[in-house]
């Protein structure tokens, strides 16, 4: 019987990615409010938020300052726009703090509300500036199988997941997607992460030769990929795919959405991967997830570009109403100030060896085939089988059953589709909740290797 809340989010809401026949049955996890790493349910229930919501509540989930600054912006200037010239201090004062911290040399910020939105300004810009450049040919864009860039057309269109292409008129023309950098899947038997990090820059060089390279605008990809599995690069994989991209005068823009803002132990992922981009994409724990709020770098050719365009055209032709929202740019200055007080990201890189080491540990577990991760997000591969790596009938959902496991242990970790479990907690994470996560996955774990047995699944 589901609680009178629950019926009535079954009658009237649509979920994101859920499966809305079982939700029928099911019904939601109605969370109610959160505390450090901890949510809690309309019974009272405690949660340890091993996800950080979606990858992005970064300060956890009850910090007043957060809270504050929102309030104060929303009673003094709750909304202006960033159109037609119009500005506002907290913009200002977020887009010089982001140019100060952009890896990649920035000249001006665009502000977006989400990072599929970032992602298709990424897409525009890109097309844009091969037009300024008088080399209309040059267009198409080059993804990864398994990569995560969003939902709005263009972002899904880089996106590498079936479910985002299936029966969605997806991909549109011009977005093609090369091998994903998963050695424990995709390598061949004895290949080096290095062998198998210059077979996949050479098919890419492949892909882009076969293409015509004068057709070819830009790559993208995350650090880690996130949605697509918690997969990190191998070992030299982002030094062979940039010398691809140089030879061939590719635009490489990084997709930060998940890894921007502390997340592998560095301000942003790229860094602690070696990744040299010209731009990134950024979201999510920019504001810690309290407020909506996302953007892009433009380099200073880009920029030129666009003032000649303006010049010609009249304007820069694009935006969004809550492009810059002045709301979410003062939770934004906010976290960022309390991410260099109080040394976030070096106290990422320094809880993520026993974070890390706990993750490892699981892949002592009968039923786990590989662990992996940096800094504080990892993720797990169930195996029927470790020697062949030998997956589970997809139909059994094994993994999505983990994870229910998991939420009746007390921790909110999520599915990942190829049987993967992706864990991502709050940077404020301390070393007991830690343990305390991975105890109540182990034990999620030994639950479903249990189901499994019940189940006589081969
Ligand atoms: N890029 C990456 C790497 C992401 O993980 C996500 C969201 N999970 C997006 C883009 C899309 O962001 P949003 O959901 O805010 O549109």
């Amino acid at each position: 019987m589901l609680s009178n809340l629950a019926a009535r989010d079954v009658e009237t809401l649509i979920h994101p990615y859920t499966n809305l026949a079982t939700h029928r049955e099911t019904g939601p996890l109605v969370l109610e409010r959160g505390e450090g790493v901890f949510v809690f349910d309309t019974d009272g229930r405690p949660y340890i938020e091993g996800m950080a919501g979606l990858w992005c509540t970064a300060l956890g989930y009850s910090n007043g300052e957060l809270v504050e600054a929102a309030r104060a912006q929303m009673a003094r200037l709750p909304f202006t726009h960033l159109f037609s010239g119009r500005s506002h201090d907290p913009g200002i004062e977020l887009a010089e703090t982001l140019k100060e911290l952009m890896p990649v040399p920035t000249s001006k910020i665009f502000f977006t509300s989400s990072g599929s939105e970032a992602n298709d300004t990424q897409v525009k810009l890109a097309w844009y500036f091969n037009n300024a450049l008088g080399r209309p040919e040059k267009k198409k864009i080059i993804a990864r199988q398994r990569g995560y860039h969003g939902v709005t057309v263009a972002s899904a269109s880089m996106t590498g997941l079936a479910g985002n292409h299936a029966d969605w008129d997806l991909p549109l023309p011009g977005f093609l997607h090369t091998a994903c950098p998963h050695h424990y899947r995709y390598a061949e038997a004895g290949e080096t992460e290095e062998a198998f990090s210059q077979r996949l820059a050479d098919e890419l060089e492949a892909m882009i030769l076969r293409e015509g390279p004068e057709t070819v605008a830009a790559f993208i990809a995350e650090p880690v990929m996130g949605a697509g599995g918690a997969i990190t690069p191998p070992a030299g994989y982002f030094a062979a795919i940039q010398a691809v991209l140089a030879r061939y005068d590719v635009r490489f823009i990084a997709d930060e959405v998940i890894c921007g803002f502390g997340r592998c132990g560095t301000w942003f992922g790229g860094q602690a991967l070696g990744m040299r981009p010209d731009t990134i994409s950024f979201a999510k724990a920019l504001t810690s997830g309290y407020v909506p709020l996302g953007g892009v770098s433009v380099d200073e050719p880009l920029y030129e570009a666009m003032l000649d365009q303006s010049r010609k055209l009249g304007s820069f032709g694009h935006g969004t109403t809550y492009s810059g929202h002045p709301v979410a740019c003062a939770v934004a200055l906010k976290t960022i100030e309390i991410f260099r007080r109080e040394g976030i990201v070096a106290g990422v890189a320094a809880k993520a060896p026993h974070f890390q080491a706990r993750l490892a540990k699981l892949a002592e577990h009968p039923i786990v085939g590989e662990a992996r991760g940096i800094g504080l997000i990892g993720g797990l591969e169930i195996v029927a089988d470790k020697a062949s790596r030998r997956q589970y009938d997809p139909k059994a959902g094994v993994a999505a059953r983990c994870v229910a496991f998991a939420q009746g242990e007390g921790l909110i970790v999520r599915f990942l589709a190829g049987d993967r479990v992706a864990v991502c907690p709050p940077l404020v994470i301390a070393p007991d909740e830690i343990d305390a996560l991975f105890d109540r996955l182990t034990r999620a774990l030994d639950r479903t290797r249990d189901w499994i047995a019940a189940q006589g699944l081969e």
